[in-house]
């Protein structure tokens, strides 16, 4: 006979196959709870016996134990987490709405211990008499300033006040991102024959896919994920459809009933403000940035000022142009955020003689893929080789091994390319396993999600400019995860500061739009010939078109998400309506949607990016500065400028100082003009 309690729980489990890669095929929901439960109880036990330990602190008894700490929480962990956001179900976000308080009461126990932070600090006061390596200096203070950042060292009360804050911040994070998919899952817009006028043959085969399989077959579905409703909001000439689709995208989060966010995020707001204080910061912000390479908000606000104005003023050009469009086809309304796609992609059209639709038959899935890996082995010497052996949680998921320049594998990459209603939108990369080499080298497991429209019957998947841009992206974090080369966890891959962290992400862009990539990669699906030049070089004098637009939708939500966070006692904060005002004091063009309201801004609320969205600007500053590295070469893959990004920056994680790490590759400090020159601003 078998019981649920001796039966064996593969999360439990060595895992021995290929690559040690988790067994999917074997976990179910019902393992994550018992999982869970041991895990943490293991790990309790690890971190409470660093805690009590007789012998002085040392380096090695101290900081390494508890980096060796509780390495099964971690695999069960990353395993959930990553199933609950590209293969979720009713099971799975039941668990995570019960185990987030769970694992932010484990994280409190660990950070609020006093013992544990006596160490710590007695290891700190030591400083250079322990004799570190500088990695190992780093990941000291690294330890110091994450326990006393977490209030480590603070009275009784603050303390128990504090854990209770994170709790309730980890259950209201989690149902903020289920609330969100909800609203998308629960609206569909279903068309017919007579309402496509406009809308190019890639969006009407994806369309036509997703209402069958949704119970509508002969008919056509818009959906709210990015890759539907973007292209339908540039292309259908359905002003009214238009609206009510742009509409309920804009709505996600503010609809009434048990799914509206607005409650979620002013207590969110609230608490992490109280949060801040409590640790003797003057606001979240101030908080948030004091552990960023920008250090302060007023830093991060110089930047996102800097970009604004120009944008807004470059914006208005722009809309004054798309209103002379709507006049010259007789059109009688002011043009509205519905309109602006739609009426900008004719435009595009008009004074560079090309459109979306007739660069996507280029831009098939399977070519751009090839080209983030063309791109990967010429700079970085890495090899793909797809693996059919492994059983993965999605049919559609596939896995490549990758080899370093010796032929010596270097990590397991993962791509889960395409949209499904059990995965939440947007696009990101995860690991299931990082890289370290503490107790001899682990290679890492590292996976891309997206969330791509599938192809018609019959037909690959094609991309739009911007998606084929997502994947070069999420492929460049992936690689910052892949390349990391460092002994500790706590530093490794992508363990960086959140506005450090999209610079590898961002510079790898690059790489997909240089006329040396499309020329290779962007071959037409039906004919196989590449990109006429004409269409390239229509293409490469478009790049600076709508940037007013794009600044602004970025920069207006990057605003509003610094200054939500810079009131020291926002008490009980309307979110919306403090949007409102923060638009009209900075001057928000009526024609123009901030890129995430607040009801939806998943980055903020769900995400890790509060008070950090400006992160993405920051980043763009050191990627369009840093890609200016190669050009000065004269070459996009010049082979000593790429041996200094690898080791500099792709394969350092957090072991070094962001702004040491960056001079080091680049030879000087980054510089904003090369933002301005990109940008066009
Ligand atoms: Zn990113």
């Amino acid at each position: 006979m078998t019981t649920s309690s001796i039966e064996s729980n593969p999360l439990l489990e060595a895992w021995t196959g290929p690559f040690e890669a988790p067994p999917f095929e074997r976990i179910e929901p019902r393992h994550f709870r018992p999982a869970f439960e041991a895990a943490l109880k293991d790990a309790r036990g690890e971190i409470d016996a660093v805690a009590a330990s007789p012998a002085p602190p040392t380096f090695a008894n101290t900081i390494e134990a508890l980096e060796r700490s509780g390495r099964k929480l971690e695999k069960v962990s990353r395993v959930f987490f990553n199933l609950a956001g590209a293969a979720t179900n009713d099971e799975l976000q039941a668990i995570e709405r019960d185990i987030a308080p769970v694992l932010a009461r484990h994280r409190n126990e660990t950070f609020l211990n006093d013992s544990l932070f006596k160490r710590i600090d007695a290891l700190k006061a030591e400083g250079d008499k322990l004799g570190l390596s500088a990695e190992q200096a780093r990941v000291l203070a690294r330890y110091h300033l994450d326990f006393t950042r977490a209030g480590a060292g603070l009275p009784p009360e603050a303390k128990a006040r504090l854990a209770a804050i994170s709790e309730r911040l980890a259950t209201l994070g989690a149902e903020f991102g289920q609330n969100v998919l909800a609203d998308e899952k629960a609206w569909l817009m279903l068309l017919n024959e007579d309402d496509l006028d406009g809308l190019p043959d890639f969006f009407i085969a994806s369309a036509a896919r997703v209402a069958a399989e949704r119970g509508h077959p002969g008919r056509y579905a818009v959906t709210l994920s990015r890759s539907s409703i973007e292209p339908f909001l540039q292309f259908s000439t359905r002003r009214d459809l238009r609206e009510s689709a742009f509409r309920a995208w804009a709505a996600r989060g503010e609809n009434g009933g048990a799914t509206d966010n607005r409650a979620i995020a002013a207590e969110m707001v609230r608490l992490r403000a109280e949060r801040a204080r409590l640790i003797g910061y003057e606001t979240y912000a101030h908080y948030r940035l004091a552990d960023t390479m920008a250090k302060t908000p007023r830093a991060a606000l110089d930047l996102l000022e800097s970009v604004w104005t120009p944008g807004v003023r470059r914006a208005l050009k722009e809309q004054e142009a798309l209103q002379e469009i709507v006049a010259g086809e007789g059109g009688n309304f002011k043009v509205a955020p519905w309109d602006w796609r739609y009426l900008a992609e004719k435009r595009r059209k008009a004074e560079f003689d090309f459109d979306e639709g007739e660069l996507k038959p280029y831009l098939q899935l399977d070519r751009m893929i090839e080209a983030a890996f063309y791109a990967a082995g010429r700079l970085f010497g890495l090899e793909f080789a797809e693996r059919f052996d492994l059983e993965l949680y999605d049919p559609d998921v596939r896995a490549w091994a990758v080899l370093g320049r010796d032929g010596a594998p270097v990590a397991l990459f993962i791509g889960d390319y395409f949209a499904r209603p059990s995965k939440r939108s947007g696009a990101w990369m995860s690991v299931f396993r990082g890289q370290q080499k503490l107790d001899g080298p682990q290679s890492p497991i590292v996976v891309n999600v997206m969330n791509f429209a599938k192809g018609g019957e019959g037909e690959p998947s094609l991309l739009s400019f911007a998606d084929a841009r997502t994947l070069f992206h999420e492929f460049g974090h992936a690689l910052h995860g892949m390349l990391s080369d460092v002994t500790y966890p706590i530093i490794s891959g992508t363990h960086v500061a959140g506005d450090f962290v999209e610079f590898p992400s961002q510079l790898y862009e690059h790489w997909m739009s240089e006329p040396e990539m499309l020329r290779r990669f962007a071959l037409h699906y039906k004919t196989g010939e590449p990109m006429p030049e004409a269409l390239l070089s229509k293409l490469i004098t478009a790049r600076r078109f709508n940037q007013g637009w794009a600044a602004v939708e970025y920069t207006a939500s990057a605003l509003v998400d610094l200054r939500l966070h810079l009131d020291p006692s926002p008490g009980d904060v309307d979110v919306v309506a403090f949007e409102r005002q923060e638009l009209a004091r900075i001057g928000m063009p009526d024609a123009i949607a901030m890129r995430h309201r607040s009801p939806h801004f998943q980055h903020i609320f769900s995400a890790g990016y509060s008070a950090a969205y400006y992160s993405y600007l920051w980043s763009e500053v050191l990627d369009a500065d840093g890609f200016e590295a190669f050009e000065e070469a004269g070459d996009i893959f010049d082979a000593v400028v790429a041996r200094r990004l690898h080791d500099f920056v792709y394969a350092a994680g957090g072991s070094r100082d962001y702004e040491a790490a960056y001079a080091a590759f680049r030879g000087r400090a980054p510089s904003p003009q090369a933002l301005f020159r990109k940008r066009g601003l």
